[in-house]
């Protein structure tokens, strides 16, 4: 049994939760439990069948089975003061899905400005078109975000980290401010959580009210699974539920499956993640090719103090300013041989790609002495990893 006064350390929880006998039945990984169709034993239980709308009930595929329940209550059990997680196709399908649960015509919603470019996406063109404005803010606001509230302001969505640019909002305060709103209708917070995942960030016993996870990255693990997620406190999750199932959201079984088997090592690859990526991070700082090292736990982030205060680790994607322009960047990064150029982040594999990060600002500018490199730091030799940037460099400087 648990004792009460020894909750379970987050490394214990991430491999017991979800893993119910009743659930799952006897095995350590929930079976691959493909269904549309589950039959019932008659006409009495499929009448009562859709009349109890929760998990660990089968119904139609669409609401899922074992093997999505339980990765599902695995992702609650890391959030403490989580009722519920909803399981989406793609992290986007999540921000969206989470959105979509709270926002109606006529509302107002508030944008972190270094936010993930297809959320700003998903706001500018289909919010729009629906009826809602979206508002952009200043990452580093913190309290003073209650100055940006009308009677029209519904919820508020930030990212912290920045996936991009790395700044740490003050979540606490941002949360604070919006509870303390008194306007008709109360304003929702969200946050994109993917950068620090809950194992280096709660985000509901931080007052944030759905903590959202593009579950592709660190929950997956070996970038082969696309998935999302949104967990949420009670008061919340009907709406969230209902909104996910109107729109026919599900995950697949096998996806569902690979998510969970990622989850079960999240904690010694974040650690591992962690551990790379700070000393390349401190590494760059040292190098004359470069300007600037945007790294959380690095005191020249901005926001820094929030993360030292808030947060139990950093994970291993960071940006560093490269002394070049587009070009020269692009010589750095095509010279390299252990990182991958792509998208998406979160595996084993470590990956580099320029970016623009002032395409995707309007209530903040962005500027740097040079061209913005993001990479995340895979599972590989640090040293080696370290061997390959020289050699990146070395090309850049040639
Ligand atoms: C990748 C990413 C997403 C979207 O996730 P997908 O599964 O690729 O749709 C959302 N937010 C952040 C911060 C991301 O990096």
């Amino acid at each position: 049994m648990v004792d009460p006064k020894h909750p379970q350390k987050p490394d214990t929880k991430i491999i017991t939760g979800g893993r119910r006998k009743a659930l799952t039945g006897a095995v350590v990984n929930p079976p691959v439990w493909r269904a549309s169709t589950h039959l019932y034993d008659d006409v009495a239980a499929l009448d009562a069948g859709d009349k109890t709308n929760e998990d660990g009930r089968f119904f139609y595929g669409r609401r899922g089975a074992p093997t999505q329940w339980s990765l599902a209550e695995a992702l609650t059990e890391l959030e403490p003061d989580a009722h519920g997680t909803m399981l989406y196709p793609s992290g986007v399908a999540a921000i969206a899905g989470a959105l979509l649960s709270v926002l109606q015509p006529g509302d107002v919603l508030l944008m972190s400005d270094n936010a993930y470019d297809p959320s700003r996406s998903f706001a500018q063109g289909f919010l729009k078109r629906w009826g809602v404005e979206t508002r952009f803010f200043d990452p580093l606001i913190g309290a003073g975000i209650s100055e940006l509230f009308c009677d029209r302001t519904r919820a508020i969505l930030m990212e912290s980290p920045g996936s991009l640019t790395f700044e740490v909002s003050d979540i606490p305060a941002i949360c604070a401010a919006a509870k303390g709103h008194k306007g008709a209708r109360e304003i929702v917070t969200l946050l994109d959580n993917t950068w620090a995942t809950p194992y280096f960030f709660t985000a509901l016993d931080k007052g944030v009210d759905m903590a959202i996870l593009a579950a592709t990255k660190y929950v997956v693990g070996h970038s082969d699974v696309m998935a999302g997620a949104v967990t949420t406190t009670k008061r919340h999750w009907q709406a969230l539920r209902a909104t996910a199932q109107t729109l026919g959201q599900v995950l697949s079984p096998d996806d569902a499956y690979l998510a969970a088997r990622g989850l079960r090592t999240m904690a010694v690859r974040l650690k591992a993640h962690e551990a790379s990526a700070l000393d390349i991070a401190h590494w760059l700082t040292t190098r004359p090719e470069v300007a600037d090292v945007l790294h959380p736990a690095l005191p020249s982030c901005p926001g820094h103090e929030f993360w030292k205060r808030d947060f139990a680790g950093s994970s291993g994607l960071f940006s560093f300013v490269i002394k070049g322009d587009w070009n020269k960047a692009a010589s750095f990064v095509d010279a390299l041989e252990l990182f991958g150029i792509g998208y998406s982040w979160g595996g084993f594999e470590s990956l580099a790609v320029p970016k623009r990060p002032e395409k995707y600002r309007s209530a903040t500018q962005w500027t740097c002495d040079g061209t913005v490199i993001r990479l995340q730091i895979g599972l590989e030799d640090v040293g080696d990893l370290k061997a390959d940037l020289e050699h990146g460099f070395a090309v850049f400087a040639a």
